[in-house]
C-alpha cells in the first residue's frame, strides 16, 4: 500500500509517498481504508521536530480521518467490516483510574494515533476497534467524508475546552481567537449552536468577512484594533465577556484575563502562541477571574462532538479539499495562515478528478 512516510525533521521533502507493507492488525484492531482526513497544526509541527514524548521516524502522520474499515484481527469484530468510521485518535488502556474517569490522555499508555504511532495518511492504518464510531455516510461521498474527518481533534476540543472545562452556557458571551483556524471555526460554530453570543478574532478584512458570513455575533480584526480588549469592553457595554476560550497561550492569557468579567473564567487549551507567560496577578485575584485548564478530553467529548456534527446541530468550515497525492500543497497552505477552516486531503481511493468539491479559495 501507499503512505506519506516521513523518514527526518524538515521541510516538505522529509514526507515522500512510499510504497510499504500492509498494515496486520492486532486482536483489537481494525483495519481502515483512509477515505479522507484533516490537516492539524501537529501534523505540521511534527514534520519540523519530535514536539511529543515518543514521537519517532519512519512516521506516517494524520489524526484526523475517516474511513471503511476493511479488515479485523479477531473475528468477534468482522461485523464492523465494510462500515464506514470516524476515529478517535487517542488510545490507551482502557482500564486505568484515568481511562476509567473518562481522562485517557493521562493514561501512563496514552498514544495517539498520527502522533506516538501510525495515522491517517496511508492507504490502509490499523486502529483499535473501540476507536471506530461508526456513521452514516457513503463510502463514496467525499464531500461529507471531507467534513466528517475534520470532526474529531477540532470537535472535540472545542467541545472540551467550551462546555467540559468552560462550562459555557445559553445567554452568555465567549471570546474565541483565531476564527479562521480549524480549531477557532469550530468553536464559533459550537457556542453559537449552544446560544452563546460570540465575540471572535481574525487577523485581515478578508477573514473578517468570512467569520461574520460564518455567523459570529462580533468580529474583531485584530490588525485594525491591537486593542482586542478594549473592543471586547466596548461590544459588552464595559462588562467583559463571560469566558474567553483561549486555544494559543503565550501572551494572550493575560490579556483574556482582562477581557472577562468579575467572576469570568478563562480556559486555556493550547499554546501555539508560547509555552510561557507573565500575569499581572492582580487581574486575576481582585476579580475573581479563574484560569482552567482544558485538561483530557473524554469518548464522551468526542462522541457528543461527533453526534452534533451527525444531526447538524454544528458545521464543520472547510477551506478546502486536496487529492490524496497534494499533501504537500495542502500542507504548504496551511503554513501560509493564508486560509479559513480546516484543509482536508482524500484518500487514495478518490481520483483527482472527484476534486470537483475542491474550492481552492484564494
Ligand atoms: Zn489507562
Amino acid at each position: 500500500m501507499r503512505a506519506w512516510v516521513q523518514t527526518g525533521f524538515g521541510g516538505p521533502e522529509v514526507r515522500r509517498l512510499t510504497e510499504v507493507a500492509a498494515p496486520s492488525p492486532a486482536s483489537d484492531e481494525v483495519v481502515v481504508r483512509v477515505l479522507a482526513f484533516a490537516l492539524n497544526r501537529l501534523d505540521v509541527l511534527q514534520r519540523h521536530e519530535p514536539v511529543v514524548p515518543g514521537m519517532s521516524v519512519p512516521h506516517v502522520a494524520g489524526m484526523d480521518f475517516a474511513g471503511q474499515v476493511v479488515s479485523s484481527g479477531d473475528p468477534g469484530l468482522d461485523g464492523l467490516v465494510g462500515s464506514v468510521v470516524l476515529v478517535d485518535p487517542v488510545v490507551s488502556c482502557g482500564e486505568c483510574e484515568y481511562c476509567l474517569a473518562e481522562t485517557p490522555t493521562y493514561c501512563s499508555a496514552f498514544q495517539t494515533i498520527g502522533s506516538t504511532r501510525d495515522g491517517g495518511m496511508a492507504e490502509l492504518v490499523s486502529v483499535p476497534a473501540r476507536n471506530c464510531t461508526v456513521v452514516d455516510v457513503a463510502a463514496h461521498d467525499s464531500a461529507r467524508l471531507a467534513e466528517l474527518a475534520a470532526v474529531p481533534v477540532a470537535g472535540a476540543t472545542a467541545w472540551r475546552g467550551l462546555l467540559g472545562a468552560g462550562k459555557l452556557v445559553a445567554g452568555e458571551t465567549v471570546v474565541i481567537p483565531g476564527a479562521g483556524s480549524g480549531l477557532g471555526a469550530a468553536g464559533v460554530q459550537i457556542a453559537l449552536a449552544h446560544g452563546a453570543t460570540v465575540i471572535t478574532l481574525v487577523s485581515g478584512e478578508q477573514k473578517k468577512e468570512r467569520a461574520l458570513a460564518s455567523g459570529a455575533h462580533h468580529v474583531i480584526d485584530r490588525t485594525a484594533r491591537p486593542d482586542w480588549v478594549a473592543e471586547v469592553m466596548t461590544i459588552t457595554g464595559g462588562r467583559g465577556a463571560d469566558l474567553v476560550w483561549d486555544h494559543v497561550g503565550g501572551r494572550f492569557l493575560g490579556q483574556a484575563l482582562r477581557a472577562t468579567r468579575p467572576g469570568g473564567r478563562v480556559v486555556l487549551s493550547g499554546t501555539t502562541d508560547g509555552l510561557d507567560t507573565q500575569l499581572h496577578l492582580p487581574d486575576l485575584y481582585q476579580p475573581g477571574r479563574s484560569i482552567l485548564g482544558h485538561g483530557s478530553y473524554s469518548r464522551a467529548d468526542m462522541a457528543s462532538a461527533v453526534a452534533a456534527f451527525a444531526d447538524g446541530t454544528f458545521e464543520i468550515v472547510i477551506d478546502s479539499v486536496w487529492p490524496f497525492e497534494q499533501l504537500a500543497e495542502a500542507e504548504a497552505r496551511l503554513e501560509s495562515n493564508d486560509f479559513f477552516g480546516k484543509i482536508v486531503v482524500l484518500g487514495p481511493s478518490f481520483s483527482t478528478t472527484t476534486l470537483d468539491l475542491s474550492e481552492h479559495a484564494a
